[in-house]
């Protein structure tokens, strides 16, 4: 907080004072005046002029040094009690303001200050403590990007480079060409994928309600991975009740059909079983994805709606841990629910339960 001139220190006691003055020559102006026509009346006294003189200075002396001593009582009433937590709340916002998070003030004396100044002082530390966490999950979400971004790109470099030497077979040129592509395809995905969670993180999407039969979209997602299923010889299990309709954004509910769907069978070893379920329970659509695969430990279960975060580092596996943060960041929007259960080496199951009653699902959105 910038300090104040001296002059304007100066005017401000003096107009301390004044307000005193007037408030104390008023009172006992009138407390005196009262008190002397009470005595005169009952003593049957007259005043000289001499006496009224005499008392009059007298009482404007003891207006000026009350005033005084008033003036100054408050003057340090004010210094302890307002302006030292003032200026503590001044100068953490204007940290704030220059961009450090990590600023709290200490809440003041309950004794001698105002209470609503430690209302203020821990709405001020919440918020710099809520900032400084907005501010380290956007420095982690830019240098995952770019650690992220660095993999592809040097796959693609080294196999481009590659690929300019004159002597390479036919079958090598392809390979490379498709290491490329894979690399591409990687790279679009999360591409893709940062830019669907930014979106829905910014509530750019609005969620585009409209009333269908949830399992006939189950079965048109799980489709998709016909070839993967096959090609890995995982066993399909399903068991999915009839007209169970929502009424939801269905574009955006696909995305967390489809993750679930591609972590259960890029999970499961080949020869495993999937199996997906859709029930009614009072007006709950309750859809359960179950896998046989490599399953999650307690640690890592707490950790696999965050931001890229992946289980296993060396991303030995394809992804890039975005996915469940969009299915999470999709069940918050349509104010569904997300749990998982799982057994390390033994498989996961994903419970996903949304509001069957259309209109009360329109009106949450
Ligand atoms: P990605 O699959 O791209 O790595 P996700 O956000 O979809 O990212 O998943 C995050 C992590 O959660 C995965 O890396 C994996 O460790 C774990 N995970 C998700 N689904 C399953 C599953 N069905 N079985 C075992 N682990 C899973």
């Amino acid at each position: 907080m910038s300090e104040k001139p001296r002059w304007s220190r100066f005017v401000r006691a003096f107009s301390h004072f004044m307000f005193f003055f007037f408030i104390v020559s008023f009172v006992i102006s009138c407390c005196t005046m009262l008190f002397v026509t009470v005595l005169s009346e009952s003593l049957e006294v007259t005043l000289t002029e001499e006496n009224v003189a005499a008392a009059a200075k007298l009482t404007f002396l003891n207006v000026v040094v009350i005033s005084l001593i008033f003036t100054v009582a408050d003057g340090i009433r004010r210094r302890f009690t307002v302006e030292r937590p003032a200026k503590q709340i001044v100068t953490a916002s204007e940290k704030m303001i220059a961009g450090d998070f990590n600023v709290r003030v200490k809440p003041v004396s309950k004794f001698m200050c105002d209470e609503n100044f430690n209302k203020i002082i821990d709405c001020i530390n919440q918020m710099a403590k809520e900032l400084s966490g907005v501010e380290t999950l956007r420095t982690d979400f830019v240098a995952n990007v770019s650690h992220e971004m660095k993999t592809p790109l040097a796959v693609m470099q080294n196999y481009a480079t590659l690929l300019q030497s004159e002597d390479l077979t036919e079958e090598q040129r392809r390979e490379y060409a498709r290491a490329i592509s894979s690399a591409c395809r990687h790279l679009s995905e999360m591409v893709s994928n940062v830019l669907k969670l930014s979106r829905l993180e910014n509530q750019q999407i609005y969620p585009k309600t409209e009333r269908y039969d949830l399992g006939e979209q189950l079965c048109e997602c799980l489709l998709q991975y016909e070839g993967v299923w096959e090609k890995k010889r995982i066993e399909i299990e399903t068991d999915i009740e009839d007209d169970v309709v929502i009424t939801a954004d269905r574009e955006l509910l696909s995305h967390v059909w489809s993750n679930l769907f591609s972590n259960a069978f890029k999970f499961t070893p080949d020869g495993g079983r999937v199996s997906l379920t859709l029930k009614k329970e009072g007006n709950l659509a309750i859809v359960r994805v179950a896998d046989t695969g490599i399953g999650i430990s307690s640690q890592v279960g707490e950790h696999i709606f965050e931001k890229f975060y992946q289980a296993d580092a060396s991303h030995a596996t394809k992804g890039n841990g975005l996915g469940l943060a969009l299915v999470k960041r999709i069940i918050d929007i349509t104010r569904a629910e997300i749990s998982v259960e799982s057994t390390l080496g033994k498989g996961s199951v994903f419970t996903v339960k949304l509001k069957t009653d259309g209109h009360e699902t329109e009106k949450n959105m």
